[in-house]
This record gives C-alpha cells, structure tokens and sequence, in this order.
C-alpha cells in the first residue's frame, strides 16, 4: 500500500470532488474556485472527482450540471474521476486494514442485519495546522470506533476521500468548514494507511441572506440560473471570490488573470460570507463596461437567441439600441424586463398611435395653447422634410440628431423632439427619438412622422 500511494508527482495539486446529489449552487463552485484560483496561482493541477459512490441519491444530470457549471465558468481541470469506478480499489484498502488491525468487523447493534467495519480508533490528541484557521485540535477518543464501511463492501465517505485523495496526490484539501469536524477522522485513517496528510484550509461558510447555510434547494441561487440569466462567467467568478476572500487593497473588480495573480489563502477570511444579489450585479456590470463593443454586442446577441423578446431585438435595430443598452443593462436579464415595460414595443410591425395621440403629440407644456396641435403637425412634417433629406446610410442616432438640433434649438426642443419621440414610440416615456429612428430605419420613421402629422393636425 505504502508504494502505490507513493507520491510520485510534484507540485500542488488540489480537488474539488462535488457529489452529484443537487444542482450546483454558489457555495459549491465557489469552494471549486478556490481550488482553481489556487491551483493556478501555484501552477499546480486541479483534480475533479465526481463523489457518486451513494447511488440512492446520486444522479447523473446532476453530474451534468457540475460539469457543465465548470465549463461555464472556464474553470479547467486537468484530471476526471468518479468514485463510484474506484470501488475495487477501496475495498482493498479496507481488507488490508482489517488485515493489519486497523478495523475489525462488527455486528450491527440495532437491526442486528448484517455486519459492518469499524475503525480501530488509537484515541489521541490530533492537531491539524489548518491553513486559514491555524492550529485545529480534536480529541479523537469521543468519536469511539467510528463506522468506516456499511458492509465489508461499501466503504463510506471517509475512508473513499482518504483513500482517493491519497492515491490523487492531494497536496492541498481546500473545502467547506462543515467538513472539519471531518478531518481529525481522515486523519487517523491516513496515519492507519500509512500516508501523507494533506494540508488544509477550510473556507468559511456562505449564507443566503437571510443568514441561512446555502442549499441545494436553494434554486435561485444555482450556477445554472445565474448563466440562465445572462450573467458574464468572469463576473461570477470574481464576486464568488469575494466571499470569504479579500485583497490587500480594497480593490473589487477583477479580471480571472488578476484573481490568480492577487489569491492568497492568507487572506481568507474565518467568518461567514453573505451572498448579496446587490453585489454580484454591480460586480457583473463592471464586467460588462470592459467589454469591447463586440465582445458586448456577443454577449448580449447570445442570450438574445436563448431567449427571443416578443418583439425581436435584431439587426438594424439591435445595431442603434446596443449603445443605450450599454448604459442600462446591468445583467441580460434586464432586457426581458425592458421588453416587459413595454419599451421595445415600438418595433413591433404591427405598431399603430394610441387613440388619444392627437393631445398625447403635444409638448405637455403647449397643451392649453391655442394652436398646439396646428404647431405640432407642422413641427413632424418639418422633421420628416429634414429627415427625408438625409441619405440612408447617414440615417444612425447621430446623424438623426445633427439632422434634427438646429430646427429642434430653433423652435424649442420640447417642442419638437417631444412631438417626434410620440411619433415613433406611442409613449410618454422611452428612448430617445434620434435611436428610435436609426432603430426603425428611414422609410419607417418617414412613415410615422407623416402619420402622427396628419393625426395632430386639427380637422
Ligand atoms: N463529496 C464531499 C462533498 O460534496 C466532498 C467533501 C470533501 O471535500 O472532502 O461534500
């Protein structure tokens, strides 16, 4: 045994062994970013081991789900396992304990059915220096004779992981605080097998916000959600490393090349983190602003396809509104709540004024004048003269506005661009008219400024 788990590799190596019994939420990939950020910091390898060995609850859509949140997430890793194809391995490593004096077979007290293996606790004092939390001591003498396997053939958690990561050449076991009061137990089985143990660094908890522990029922919160709703890989990564660990400066945003250059286990924290929804978008939209235009313009176009609007957002129209999107959207999501508003609705093929368009063109200021609606009419054909002018290709939001300011400042801008703004949209509030027109391109805009002329004008 001594020989086989040798270890034969150098360098760090750390596993993030998820067991595929949820879906994936943040709590979990952030342990696994950790590891990642910390393998590469070190140039070290990444181990992922699918722990599957509890088959009642194991599933494989949930093994999807972990392996698709890691691609997701650009997290590499450079070995695959399951636990449940090292079986054999396992269970030979507990018949030579019971061979060596190490455990011993019991009877099972209650139902008396069956019997199973015990640990042979030596019951000492076991100090772990861990590396986050210092010097960890466990009194191992209360946990008595510990169950290691339920049946001489089903080996239980703690004698898989010992063994698995053993065999691994773990180097660096980075995980949960829940698991240290797991660790004086793995350490006593590594010194019955006679191998290394590990280093180790507990990470603090992650809590909900209402202060309770993560779950995996915890939907809203699951990796496949956020990406669902169109959250930028890089922006999740760097707020799930914020949770529990900080920089020496009080620096936030991070590309992941920064992440790793900055990680240090030093400076993670020992108390819990709290995930704040607030945080993580803001930490998303600053993502978001450095991004190239087309890297943006991807970005949304992908979730765009994945998830069409009532009215499509494409082409031409997508081209002129992508740089108030800019401004606005701080997650992809936005834009189904946008298109909720009613804002996009302007693009609709089928798009008509409203019934009470006649007053709704008027500058809400002019209302109670006299000739406002002589005044509107004449302002929207006087837009639609200028605009017919400019050729197609000049038709953008810029060169709408040049097109249309010096009349607009002349007659009053309110009175003007209001009346135009109608005209396009049907609505008191949207974006502004120079976008909407490049939005719907010049034959259209022409079309609903004549129609929205014709309607202000009194009868
Ligand atoms: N499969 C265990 C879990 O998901 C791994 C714990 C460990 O890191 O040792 O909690």
């Amino acid at each position: 045994m001594k020989r086989t788990m040798q270890n034969t590799h150098h360098g760090v190596r750390v596993r993030f062994p998820p067991s595929p019994t949820g879906a994936m939420h943040l709590g979990n990939i952030r342990t696994a970013i950790f590891n990642h950020l910390f393998a590469q910091r070190h140039g070290g390898a990444l181990i992922v081991r699918i722990e599957d060995t509890d088959a009642a609850r194991s599933k494989k859509e949930y093994e999807e789900d972990i392996l698709a949140s890691l691609a997701w997430l650009n997290i590499p890793y450079d070995e695959l396992h399951r636990q449940s194809a090292r079986a054999a391995r396992h269970q030979e490593c507990l018949e030579r304990m019971i061979q060596e004096g190490h455990a011993y077979l019991a009877e099972e007290n209650q139902e008396g059915t069956g019997r199973v293996v015990r640990f042979k606790n030596p019951k000492k004092t076991v100090t772990f220096h861990d590396l986050i939390r210092g010097a960890i001591s466990f009194e191992t003498a209360e946990l008595g004779d510990f169950v290691i396997a339920r049946a001489p053939d089903r080996p239980l958690y703690h004698l898989a992981v010992v063994v698995d990561d053993a065999d691994m050449a773990i180097t660096h076991i980075i995980r949960g605080e829940d698991h240290i009061s797991n660790t004086p137990r793995q350490i006593l089985l590594q010194e019955a097998l006679g191998v290394a143990t590990p280093q180790y660094a507990h990470l603090p908890l992650v809590l909900a916000q209402d202060k309770t522990k993560l779950s995996k029922r915890s939907g809203a919160l699951s990796i496949a959600a956020l990406r669902d709703r169109g959250y930028l890989p890089d922006a999740v990564i760097n707020y799930l490393a914020l949770l529990g660990w900080h920089p020496e400066d009080d620096r936030e945003i991070f590309s992941r090349e920064e992440l790793v250059a900055a990680f240090d286990l030093s400076r993670v924290q020992t108390g819990a983190a709290t995930f704040d929804p607030k945080k993580l978008r803001w930490v998303n939209k600053q993502h978001l602003a450095r991004l190239s235009d087309e890297a943006y313009a991807a970005h949304l176009r992908a979730y765009l396809d994945a998830h069409p609007l009532p009215v499509p957002l494409e082409g031409r129209a997508f081209a002129a509104l992508l740089p108030l999107l800019r401004e606005r959207v701080e997650v992809c999501e936005d834009m189904a709540a946008m298109a909720e508003e009613g804002e996009f609705d302007f693009l609709r093929e089928d798009f008509s004024l409203p019934e009470a368009a006649a007053e709704a063109l008027v500058f809400p200021k002019k209302r109670d004048e006299k000739d406002a609606r002589e005044e509107t009419a004449r302002h929207l054909e006087e837009a639609a003269r200028l605009l017919d002018a400019l050729p197609e290709e000049a038709f953008t939001a810029e060169g709408v506005k040049n097109a249309l300011w010096p009349y607009a400042e002349q007659e009053g801008r309110g009175e003007v661009l209001w009346p135009v703004r109608y005209a396009l949209s049907g609505r008191d509030r949207s974006f502004d008219p120079f976008s909407m027109a490049a939005a719907l391109g010049k034959e259209e805009t022409l079309a609903r400024l004549r129609r929205a002329a014709a309607c202000a004008a009194p009868a």
